[in-house]
């Protein structure tokens, strides 16, 4: 089973916002939520990217092996970059693939927005450690004085494949904070 995970948002004097991830441990980025296709049980420890390498830079897909809570099926949830595009303002509203989830058991479910960000200004600044757990981010650049601000994050996971007994073939889940 292959999910790929989507982002969108609405960017004002922003740009390139992306993950922040290998700059340390603490910068998550984002979490979701798996479901075991076998007993439906919605696991309640959520699943997050490795952090100790650069995003864009991530030749090999990072492997989590979860058993289910509940009937102890195990199986590796593998993440990747896949075709990951940062963000632009032209992108605003629009779905943008951020990472490809594989796994044969787990189907992610419910995606939450955390601290771990990057992006940069109109100016030129770059900014580092942006929390978008509150579902949106507002600063203000002194250089070009101006607001900057992402709002409206919403997240989506798109059946790749839906290739596993069980899964829900052709199902989106959509959701925003
Ligand atoms: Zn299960």
């Amino acid at each position: 089973m292959k999910h790929l995970l989507k982002i969108s948002a609405h960017l004002t004097n922003i740009t390139d916002l992306e993950l922040d991830v290998g700059v340390n441990n603490t910068n998550v980025g984002l979490y979701w939520k798996i479901q075991c296709v076998g007993c439906k049980h919605l696991q309640t420890k959520m699943i997050t990217v490795i952090l100790d390498v650069k995003w864009f830079d991530m030749k090999k897909a990072h492997s989590n092996n979860m058993m289910c809570e509940v009937c102890k099926r195990t199986s590796a949830v593998i993440v990747s970059s896949g075709k990951s595009i940062r963000l632009t303002q032209e992108h605003n509203g629009i779905f943008v693939p951020l990472m490809e989830i594989n796994s044969n058991f787990f189907e992610p479910v419910e995606c939450v927005f955390s601290h771990g960000w990057k992006a940069e200004t109109m100016s030129g600044k770059k900014m580092n450690n942006i929390d978008l757990s509150a579902g949106e981010f507002y600063d203000y650049d002194v250089e070009c004085q101006c607001s900057i601000s992402a709002t409206n994050l919403k997240a989506m996971f798109e059946v790749m494949d839906a290739k596993v007994e069980g899964s829900s073939a052709g199902k989106h889940h959509v959701w925003k904070k």
